[in-house]
């Protein structure tokens, strides 16, 4: 018997050709009806008998297209059958719960790749070649759901072809909201420093500056990247000036993986993450070979490399091997997203490729790097921002506001939880309305409205104001707590487990900075069951950025006369280290940290390795850049028992400060130390989780970026028979942080 059903699908199911595919399933078996968007799903009327709705609902489930993701399909019968004669595509439906999910961007897909560099084919070279499978989507979304009308593509009217295309259900462009082509879509203009338009054609224009060796910024899908060519160390170092960042490693692109090969290694599941979809920058072993400009990743053993996702790329990336890839923004200041933004901060570039599109939501490139044979996000950003989190409990309407570096921001309501894309430092006015600016769209494209505000413990963090600005109740949050909540949350893992918190800085409840942590905790509570001994540091957060005087300072709380390791700081002007003397000897401006991060830096100091740091965890990274290979060798460490274990550094100080006066080569004082914080860490823990029956072991904080930190810990607790989770989706680093908020806050209201 016939009769009408409905199908209502859940999930990422609109901007990615869902509808299309539907009707064109329909026509397969012959079915009448039709499809829709709604705020909540897509919606679908069909009329058939129960055998033929099987068949039809798991067509649905196992053809659906690339990009979509099914959580739900719910079905009901239809009381009365319509009776309709044919099967059609029907208008949008808007109503005031929008809870249907956005798509993220995607990569330019094979066919329009091919379209792109085909002569007879109308779109040949045209940079905003895109298809139902493939483009921007978040970053040009207004608001739910998924139309033209609600996205930057509202200015361009479809010309005759599009719009045929758009019609025609054999089309591949069927139902396509960003179909476009020369005659009707977007274009790109170029324009010198003088702000004048200079040639009708800009791509060739760019290829040729980049080649004499100018920096060009280039409008992209999510924001705009300053460009050179990789191999140009002049071009480098001028790009370095401008950006006023000395040290800190770029971004290339490279347009195969053959060309990559040339300067990096790359591994199976490397690749993988290389050609995937989202098209993040993967942290690679380079190799050491200079053939492209050894000034891009200074002092480090890694670069970062991606391959091109948008058509612009793949068109000017045919001329070169790599160019680097890095955003365009001042130090502290977000990415900018305008072409006034852009002009106005014009001395950064040399010329200009704009375009005419509007970016509505900014996303910088994301981030992955391989740990364990596991590839993890570093940087959760375009191509995976807003897919939501799932939460295995219903949270309150409520917005995490983050941390200070790093940050991101997370709303979540009932079972899911958005964590933004990656905002950054909030440091400047500039990154502050970039902060108070994605909550705004956070909220237009989630439709949650949040009630509450998760805010870190310190007082000081600008990004806890999003609470005031918004009139939301504020529910205080320890940040470490917050680490190892958003690590298990991840993992999908509730109840008690024990936590290892290796991080950098974060407020502990005593008011001291903590970093080196292990917890007993769950959702809603922690208990701290051992740290690291407080490292006095002097300056506060003016020690970051040098870390000999946390250097200095480590060595003051060990030793009563420094005199004779004053040779380790020969750089540093007399005058300046008295000064930190003085501050220590009369307790000003000390703060007591536990921060894992800080004895890094102590040690990368002691052993002459870097006194000052331009960039965050400069002095860690290249610790762990030096490491000898295949040592197995560690120094001693004590603990104590009061409260709670704390662990001793001074043993570990002396044993690496006797190799430094033996002359032991850096690379095997950092392999001992790693081999140290590697077996203090295992043993306590396994400890710990055995006296208190324990068996799942969660491990999150920034210093879990160290490889052989994380892999080390993970492999030998596995050895030990636990559980071991650490971070694969969400960031170990700070930018995970927003995700543990609500789910506390959460808990503790309820
Ligand atoms: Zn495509
Ligand atoms: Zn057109
Ligand atoms: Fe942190």
């Amino acid at each position: 018997m016939i009769r009408g059903f409905y199908i209502k699908v859940f999930g990422i199911v609109q901007g990615v050709g869902f509808r299309p595919f539907i009707s064109g399933l329909a026509k397969i078996y012959n079915l009448s009806g039709y499809v829709l968007n709604t705020s909540k799903n897509v919606e679908i009327y069909i009329e058939a008998n129960q055998a033929t709705l099987s068949l039809f609902l798991s067509d649905i489930s196992k053809n659906k297209p690339a990009n979509a993701i099914i959580e739900d399909i719910k079905i009901e019968l239809c009381k009365n059958r319509k009776n309709i004669k044919d099967f059609s595509i029907k208008q949008s439906q808007l109503n005031n719960t929008i809870i249907a999910s956005i798509a993220p961007d995607s990569n330019l897909c094979d066919d329009c790749l091919k379209e792109l560099f085909d002569k007879s084919n109308r779109r040949f070279e045209y940079p905003f070649i895109n298809c139902i499978n493939c483009g921007p989507r978040f970053s040009l979304t207004i608001q739910n759901p998924f139309d033209r009308k609600n996205t930057s593509m509202n200015n361009f009217q479809l010309c005759e072809q599009c719009n045929q295309e758009y019609k025609s259900s054999d089309n591949r462009r069927f139902h396509s909201q960003t179909n476009a082509c020369w005659k009707c879509g977007p274009f790109y203009e170029f324009y010198n420093n003088k702000k004048k338009n200079i040639t009708e054609n800009p791509i060739l224009e760019t290829k040729k500056r980049l080649k004499k060796g100018n920096i060009i910024a280039i409008k992209g899908t999510g924001g705009f990247h300053l460009v050179v060519d990789a191999k140009n160390h002049s071009a480098v170092r001028k790009l370095r000036e401008i950006k006023n960042r000395n040290e800190k490693p770029f971004a290339v692109m490279s347009d195969s993986i053959e060309k990559i090969s040339l300067f990096a290694n790359i591994c199976l599941q490397e690749k993988k993450a290389l050609l995937s979809k989202e098209r993040p920058i993967v942290i690679l072993e380079k190799k050491n070979n200079n053939i492209i400009s050894p000034e891009i990743s200074l002092s480090l053993n890694t670069i970062g490399v991606m391959l091109p996702y948008c058509p612009i790329h793949y068109l000017i990336l045919k001329d070169f091997l790599a160019l680097i890839f890095t955003s365009a923004n001042r130090k502290n200041e977000p990415l900018i997203h305008t072409n006034n933004k852009m002009f106005r901060s014009i001395e950064m570039a040399d010329y200009l490729l704009i375009h005419n599109r509007k970016i509505i939501n900014r996303c910088d490139d994301s981030i992955v790097k391989k740990y364990n044979n596991k590839i993890t996000i570093l940087r959760r950003s375009r191509s995976f921002v807003p897919l939501p989190i799932k939460l295995n409990f219903n949270a309150i309407p409520i917005i995490g506001c983050g941390a200070h570096i790093k940050n991101t921001i997370c709303i979540a309501n009932l079972s899911k939880a958005y964590v933004s894309q990656h905002i950054g430092e909030i440091e400047s006015i500039k990154s502050y309305e970039y902060l108070l600016e994605t909550v705004h769209n956070l909220k237009k494209i989630t439709g949650i409205e949040p009630e509450y505000a998760a805010v870190d413990l310190h007082p000081h963090y600008i990004s806890s104001n999003i609470a005031n600005e918004f009139n939301l109740k504020k529910i205080q949050v320890q940040h470490h707590h917050s680490h190892l909540v958003s690590c298990m949350v991840e993992n999908n893992i509730d109840g008690d487990v024990l936590g290892i918190a290796l991080d950098g800085t974060g407020l502990g409840t005593d008011y001291c900075s903590w970093g080196a942590e292990i917890f007993i905790c769950n959702f809603k509570t922690f208990q701290r069951m051992a740290s690291f001994e407080y490292l006095n540091i002097p300056g506060k957060d003016s020690a970051i950025k040098a870390p000999w005087k946390i250097g200095i300072s480590c060595l003051c709380q060990i030793y009563n006369k420094i005199d004779e390791f004053y040779p380790f700081f020969k750089n540093i002007e007399k005058e300046q280290i008295s000064i930190i003397l003085k501050m220590i000897k009369n307790d000003v401006n000390i703060h007591k940290s536990s921060g894992m991060g800080r004895l890094f830096d102590a040690i990368s100091s002691i052993i002459g390795l870097r006194h000052y740091s331009s960039y965050d965890g400069q002095g860690p990274i290249e610790l762990e850049s030096i490491v000898f290979q295949g040592v197995n060798d560690y120094y001693q460490y004590d603990w104590i028992k009061n409260d709670k274990y704390t662990i001793l550094i001074s043993e570990i100080i002396k044993s690496v400060v006797k190799d430094v006066q033996n002359n032991c080569p850096i690379g095997l004082i950092s392999a001992k130390f790693h081999n140290t914080i590697v077996n203090i860490i295992t043993n306590m823990s396994t400890k710990i989780a055995k006296e208190y029956d324990i068996n799942k072991i969660i491990m999150s904080g920034g210093v879990f970026q160290n490889r052989i930190i994380h892999d080390g810990i993970y492999n030998k607790l596995l050895k030990n028979k636990f559980k071991v989770y650490s971070h694969s989706k969400i960031p170990t680093n700070d930018g995970g942080i927003s995700l543990g908020q609500v789910v506390i806050g959460s808990k503790k209201i309820k």
